[in-house]
């Protein structure tokens, strides 16, 4: 089935046609570790798994490389902000490098209590910093550079076409770009590629160059490290919304500038997850939450924030609350119940089933519809092992970790220890209801309730637990 996908580039929802047959090559802007991955950038990376899930349950083999910004993050896209690693380090009175080594093992963490699976390479700016020198020599070479006192710029008027992602004209990028005032750029977009250190101070971070001691620019290393890593095998590249009119742009034109080669074919980008009001969730808002304070400290489920970006499609806005989190975790728990409840046997899902799902999934990551698709099969007449076989290959996507459910399911079944005429209560239950003989249900409830037994049923109608009195 073809897969289609909405790129930036063309605006419009396009079918994906990777450069090598049946493989694909994926970079995904990673994380500034100067702090924790909030929610937000969270939301953006789980985007991300859902897409390389999508795209290996199509049968592609996928590499993905995931950047580790661990230099050069100025605060604010531009050239002129305060150095975000600097800045961590001055607040938590350790290393530059100390601060990111901590970051990024958070980050890794985080990743994985969202069950996202992890990038095949993993690559630290500060890990390749001769191949970004190396890219600013080549540009250097073809006339796109100049100096000033600060540091080697990218001359943006010399790349046609600079406003290709952002489609807006350039004016208006400019007058973006204006904000920041240096009055020795050429063009308010042109952007810098290496930066020197401080004649008065050193930084804790900084390497030799041709042009003196320094660090690169923010947008140079990934175009450094996706030629590096994937090398001709440039298909997909994703961030948030937010990295369209500056850092992808740059990407684009340094990149695109140095090799003469069309740089990425498919730009992915997911929107914001915003707090109260419409406010995106920022770090420099002070508005942010982590997986640990606004779910591990309060005991939910850091799945339930899966579940809830799940239930919105990934280019659509997404509203943070508490709240919405409570309420995703309880629809991931009546969830769990009603796999707990089709038993331990795992069947054929059916063609049909998985026809539907990969139309949804294969549909601009059409998550929201996938999950409705499931929840329609968990009520369907599907024999109960074919109901879960189903939902267990749908997990490969959805990533919700449903396998639990069933171990779950039976550890509450031995703890119970149900004596036979219990069970069997149970079992003729579990028919009637299927049979839609409520009366008949309703009685044999009574029954078990007699023998001291709490039954509780799932939103969804199926028995799910039982309680000893
Ligand atoms: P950073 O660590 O700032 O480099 O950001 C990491 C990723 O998070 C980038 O892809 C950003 O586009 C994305 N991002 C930042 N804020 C938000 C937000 N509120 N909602 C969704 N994505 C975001
Ligand atoms: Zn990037």
């Amino acid at each position: 089935m073809e897969l289609f996908l909405y790129n930036t580039l063309n605006l419009k929802k396009e079918k994906f046609d990777p450069i090598k047959a049946g493989e694909v090559g994926i970079y995904t802007c990673g994380p500034t570790v100067y702090n924790y991955a909030h929610l937000g950038n969270l939301r953006t990376f789980l985007f991300q798994d859902f897409l390389v899930r999508t795209l290996a349950y199509n049968h592609y083999s996928v590499k993905r490389v995931m950047n580790i910004t661990d230099v050069g993050h100025l605060s604010g896209d531009g050239d002129m902000g305060e150095d975000k690693m600097e800045k961590g380090s001055a607040r938590e009175g350790r290393s530059a490098w100390d601060v990111a080594a901590y970051y990024t093992d958070a980050f890794k963490e985080d990743m994985g209590l969202l069950n996202m699976i992890t990038p095949d390479i993993y690559c630290r700016a500060t890990d390749n910093i001769t191949e970004q020198i190396e890219l600013v020599k080549q540009l250097e070479e073809k006339g796109f550079t100049y100096k000033t006192s600060d540091g080697i710029y990218f001359d943006t008027s010399k790349f046609p076409d600079y406003n290709r992602l952002s489609h807006l004209p350039l004016e208006e990028l400019k007058e973006g770009a204006r904000v920041e005032k240096n009055p020795e750029k050429k063009n308010p977009t042109d952007f810098s590629l290496w930066k020197f250190s401080p004649a008065d101070a050193k930084r804790q971070m900084e390497w030799e160059s041709p042009w003196g001691v320094g660090f690169p620019g923010w947008h140079l290393e990934c175009s450094a490290m996706s030629l590096k890593f994937l090398g001709g095998q440039r298909d997909i590249h994703c961030g948030g919304i937010d990295h369209i009119n500056v850092h992808h742009t740059n990407e684009i034109a340094q990149s695109e500038a140095a090799t003469g080669e069309k740089f990425f074919n498919y730009w992915l980008h997911g929107a914001f997850l915003n707090i109260a009001g419409g406010k995106k969730m920022a770090k420099s808002e002070n508005n942010y939450l982590t997986v640990a304070n606004a779910l591990v400290k309060k005991d939910i489920n850091p799945l339930a924030f899966r579940y809830a970006a799940l239930q919105v499609h990934y280019r659509k806005p997404m509203d943070y609350s508490e709240n919405s989190l409570r309420q995703a975790e309880q629809g991931l728990n009546s969830l769990y119940r009603q796999i707990a409840a089709l038993g331990s046997d795992i069947g054929e899902g059916g063609n049909g089933a998985k026809d539907e799902f990969l139309a949804a999934i294969n549909d601009d990551l059409n998550m929201p519809q996938a999950l409705a698709i499931l929840f329609k099969i968990l009520k369907s007449e599907m024999p109960l092992p074919a109901k879960l076989g189903a939902a267990l290959d749908f997990d490969r996507v959805l990533g919700l970790n449903l396998a639990s459910a069933i171990s779950r399911f039976e550890e509450t079944a031995q703890k119970l220890e149900l004596p036979e005429d219990v069970k069997s209560l149970l079992a003729a239950r579990q028919k009637a209801r299927q049979e839609k003989d409520w009366e008949k249900a309703d009685t044999l409830r009574a029954e078990i309730t007699k023998l001291g037994y709490t039954l509780t049923d799932g939103p969804e109608g199926q028995q799910v637990e039982l309680e000893n009195k």
